[in-house]
């Protein structure tokens, strides 16, 4: 098997579970117990707490932990728009976004907010001169993600911190879910920052929501308050401890990783590049690759890439339907044919030169296969 689905997720560093099974045997203890073991347990979650503020270089910000960053985008957004209810209505967002973000946002159209989208430039960034002219004294709140998970394009966010000076009415929240490792931003600024550790390499079933001022924050579930008042639930410090570790390595580790990806990123567009019915969408965080067989269905390219025991993923679920296509696809002015057929190919720490052949191999095979389907 040959794992290119890094996007989806990932396979921990061997640390990070050696990490969690010495956390699960030794320290397995509830970190809100007042024992002796409880407190030892509570002093290896608030280190590791602190070595994540500080691998993120935000000294200044609480860190609440949650099980995913779809636990954090929810929190961030729910409960800060309950809270600022009475200052404006007004939600801007990008076109590009996660359904853990698309979704929340619907919901919360119901409870009367009204939703404004960044118009999208051809890089797959939001349109900085649109973002400015439609903020006004209604915005309350603008969230985007760091990394787009389909394209893999960056997000101006340090811009959009200094735009948003001007108006500090604003909670801006990032969904920097996939940009971990994969491109260098300064989140200092941001008012919440989700993260997820599964996307960079740590065991599943852990998150965190950065915080620049948590009194600004109220629960959404209610319960014990472990994590700061704002997050109920025995705190799953194994996982914690994994994502410290993870962190730590994905970040020691993302200037090497990303040189190695980005060299088979271009070898693999130099090698399709000659084959006239393969769309390739531009080149940002190296990590993704997005390509179109035109003709073919996305979903059948996967399988034909599975059979060969290769892994990669569609960006269209049932892509029979106009209202099934990819929002991030259609927000860059792609056609149905491309969006159709597009898949998603996700490199990560242990791809490595052999991988990056054989997918070579099977693409050029899979074109030859698929033959007069393409246009
Ligand atoms: N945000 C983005 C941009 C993602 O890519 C994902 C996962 O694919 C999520 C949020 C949700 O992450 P989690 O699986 O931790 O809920």
């Amino acid at each position: 098997m040959i794992y290119f689905d890094n996007a989806a997720t990932t396979k921990p560093y061997q640390e990070a579970l050696e990490s969690f099974n010495k956390t699960s045997e030794n320290y397995f203890f509830n970190t809100a117990s007042i024992h002796q073991s409880g407190k030892t347990a509570s002093k290896l979650l608030e280190s590791a707490r602190q070595q994540i503020l500080d691998l993120m270089f935000l000294k200044d910000y609480d860190l609440v932990f949650t099980s995913s960053a779809t636990e954090s985008n929810n929190i961030a957004i729910q409960s800060t728009l309950r809270r600022k209810k009475a200052f404006g209505s007004t939600i801007l967002t990008s076109e590009l976004e996660h359904p853990s973000i698309v979704n929340v946002l619907e919901e919360m159209k119901n409870e009367g907010f009204n939703v404004k989208y960044i118009k999208t430039n051809s890089a797959g960034q939001v349109d900085i001169e649109h973002f400015k002219s439609i903020l006004d004294n209604d915005t309350i709140f603008v969230t985007t993600l760091a990394v787009n998970n389909i394209i893999g394009s960056v997000q101006p966010i340090e811009e959009m911190v200094k735009i948003l000076k001007d108006f500090p009415k604003v909670h801006f929240h990032v969904d920097a879910t996939q940009a971990i490792g994969k491109a260098d931003i300064d989140y200092r600024g941001v008012d919440t920052v989700s993260i997820s550790g599964h996307k960079f390499n740590s065991v599943k079933g852990v998150g965190g929501l950065f915080v620049k001022k948590l009194a600004n924050l109220s629960p959404i579930q209610y319960g014990g308050g472990h994590e700061k008042n704002i997050r109920s639930g025995t705190v799953n410090l194994p996982a914690i401890t994994s994502m410290a570790k993870a962190l730590r390595l994905t970040l020691e580790n993302a200037r090497a990783v990303n040189q190695r990806l980005s060299k088979f990123n271009d070898q693999v567009r130099e090698a399709v590049s000659d084959l006239k019915s393969i769309y390739v969408q531009k080149k940002s965080a190296p990590y993704i690759i997005n390509l179109s067989f035109i003709g073919a269905k996305g979903e059948v390219v996967v399988n034909a890439l599975s059979e060969r025991g290769i892994l990669v993923s569609t960006t269209s679920a049932c892509a029979s339907k106009l209202t099934t296509l990819n929002e991030t696809l259609l927000a860059i002015k792609m056609d149905e044919a491309v969006i159709e057929a597009s898949i998603r190919i996700s490199m990560g720490k242990d791809t490595n030169q052999e991988d990056v052949d054989e997918l070579i191999k099977a693409l050029k095979e899979v074109y030859e296969e698929l033959g007069d389907v393409l246009a």
